[in-house]
């Protein structure tokens, strides 16, 4: 097995951009008048290796998101996870689900019925309850998972059906944009549908959480009501798979 070699330039640099980001998140929100406590930064960990992850946790970082179940399982035990807060970020298959529920505090990739349904029979055949966000396809891309702002509702109303899962808001990956004009306005889309669902008050769906923002559009969704800012390749570098 070839040794793995810790790139020390590397490691300096993740505590750098971490360091950054944390502060552009927190101008960002002051800008917008918000309290930059309400707003958590996520520390997107796909295909990291297990040290420079670690960096950041011992940083005091306290929420990370996996896309993939069997690279997230694969790597924990090597990962300073105490007190940190684990998420699921990646589309999510009805088969894999066994494997996952239970293994992180929330799954943000929800986009169907029947992965829902699925989340909740393993959920209450193991005596728990697993937190979830809706993930919407804001920009309604054939390219992305979630679903259609309009089909929202409905949705909703079955998920408050469901045993053993516990909806507590929403996700979104808005297109790639070409101007600070476009990402704003589909950010605002989305803060709009998250507090108008908010107001309804359904029975058994919590609109607390909404997670937008990556790391070339963060500053954007801080200012337009994100709670948590989903950033990988800012803080780790540019991702060389996956
Ligand atoms: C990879 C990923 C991110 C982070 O993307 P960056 O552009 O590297 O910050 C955020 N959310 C999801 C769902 C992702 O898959």
């Amino acid at each position: 097995m070839e040794k793995f070699i810790v790139d020390e330039a590397r490691l300096k640099s993740v505590e750098d951009n971490y360091k950054a980001i944390k502060s552009k998140i927190e101008d960002a929100a002051v800008k917008a008048g918000r309290n930059p406590a309400d707003v958590r930064l996520m520390a997107v960990t796909k295909t990291v290796e297990s040290v420079y992850i670690n960096k950041v946790l011992d940083l005091g970082a306290d929420l990370i998101g996996e896309n993939r179940v069997q690279e997230y399982l694969g790597k924990k035990d090597k990962l300073h996870l105490n007190g940190v807060e684990k998420h699921l970020i990646g589309h999510l298959q009805t088969n894999k689900v066994k494997q996952i529920v239970g293994e992180v505090d929330m799954i943000e990739s929800v986009d169907s019925v029947k992965l829902a349904r699925e989340i909740s029979r393993v959920s209450v055949n193991r005596g728990i309850f697993s937190d979830i966000l809706v993930e919407v396809n804001v920009g309604k891309e054939d390219s992305k998972s979630g679903v259609y702002i309009e089909q929202l509702e409905d949705l909703l109303f079955e998920l408050a059906e469901m045993d053993g899962i516990r909806v507590k808001g929403l996700m979104t990956i808005p297109p790639i944009c070409e101007s600070e004009k476009e990402i704003n306005e589909y950010f605002s889309t989305m803060y709009q549908s998250f507090i108008d669902i908010k107001d309804k008050k359904l029975d058994n769906i919590s609109m607390d959480i909404l997670s937008m923002g990556m790391s070339g559009d963060f500053e954007a969704a801080v200012a337009n009501g994100s709670n948590i800012v989903r950033v990988g390749s800012a803080i780790f570098g540019a991702r060389t798979y996956f």
